[in-house]
């Protein structure tokens, strides 16, 4: 039985390079500008359905706080974000305190892979949370966040990792999401959709029964499809077993998935190109790096 996280998958389908990055070289991604408003979603995620916060706008308000004063601006810093999301929670978007914002985050250091700043970052944020129309918080159901699954699939194959969110029902699970950051790439939207598809179809046979469905859901455009049981997970093994016999083999696809445009919002673009401004991926020699690989593990 081969065992395969979801996670993984997901990583190299967005990009086989990414992939080699944090789980063949052990480079944990540092935190950049890009990555903000997917950190701040999933704080206020789990602010909003924990019930700390009134929505996720507010959820999310209360994370981009927290970070004012982890980065010790200004003591009126908090306030002034809260004057942002207002606004635009609102639609006053003419006079959007922006460059004060600026101003206060002026001596910030976090990185960016582009020249996208923090006051795009935090609109990216709000935007999300806005468009966000997930489940409801009430009494009769539970929502729990970062639900551990195990997919059996008939190839032999087992995927296990985190949906993102389940509403339960009486300690049965009614729907199970999973949550998809990537600005860009569409490759990874395919993707967990179709996983979500083998996940219901599995549901079935595990027990867990009932009329409960699977829904991928874009975050940062609000797109969400939702998948009722179906019972079709062969179809998808091909998608799998070729993501999976590429893992193994340490085999590059260069950009198989990954777009220029994804690429400007990766935190291992400093990895990625030379000094000289060139890509490292003309100068990667896949065949050496799977031959010191294979070295590794006799
Ligand atoms: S910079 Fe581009 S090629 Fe490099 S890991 Fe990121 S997405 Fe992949």
């Amino acid at each position: 039985m081969q065992r395969i996280q979801l996670e993984r998958l997901l990583t190299y389908a967005q990009c086989p390079l990414r992939y080699w990055w944090r789980y063949r070289a052990h480079i944990e991604a540092p935190v950049i500008t890009e990555e903000l408003p997917r950190l701040a979603l999933q704080q206020g995620l789990r602010h909003y359905y924990e019930g700390r916060a009134a929505s996720l706008v507010d959820g999310c308000l209360a994370a981009w706080q927290a970070w004012a004063d982890d980065w010790r601006c200004p003591p009126e810093t908090p306030a002034l974000i809260a004057r942002y999301v207002r606004m635009r929670a609102q639609r006053h978007d003419e006079d959007l305190p922006v460059d004060e914002l600026r101003e206060a985050w002026r001596d910030v250091t976090i990185p960016s892979a582009s020249d996208y700043d923090l006051p795009a970052a935090l609109d990216d944020t709000v935007l999300a949370a806005l468009r966000y129309v997930g489940p409801e918080c009430d009494g009769q159901r539970e929502v729990l966040l970062d639900w551990p699954f195990q997919i059996s699939l008939t190839a032999g194959i087992t995927v296990e990792g985190l949906a993102s969110l389940v509403v339960l029902e009486r300690d049965q699970v009614t729907v199970a999401e999973f949550h998809g950051y990537s600005p860009y790439c569409p490759s990874e939207l395919f993707l967990s959709r179709h996983l979500s598809i083998v996940a219901l179809a599995n549901a079935e046979s595990t027990g867990w029964g009932g009329e409960w469905y699977v829904v991928y859901r874009h975050m940062l455009t609000g797109f969400s499809a939702s998948v009722f049981t179906t019972g079709d997970a062969d179809r998808l093994l091909p998608v799998i077993s070729a993501t999976l016999r590429g893992i193994e083999c340490g085999v590059f696809l260069p950009r198989m998935a990954a777009t220029d445009r994804e690429c400007l919002r990766c935190p291992y673009r400093e990895l990625c190109t030379t000094p000289d401004g060139l890509d490292a991926l003309d100068d990667l020699d896949a065949t050496l790096v799977a031959a010191s690989e294979e070295k590794k593990g006799s």
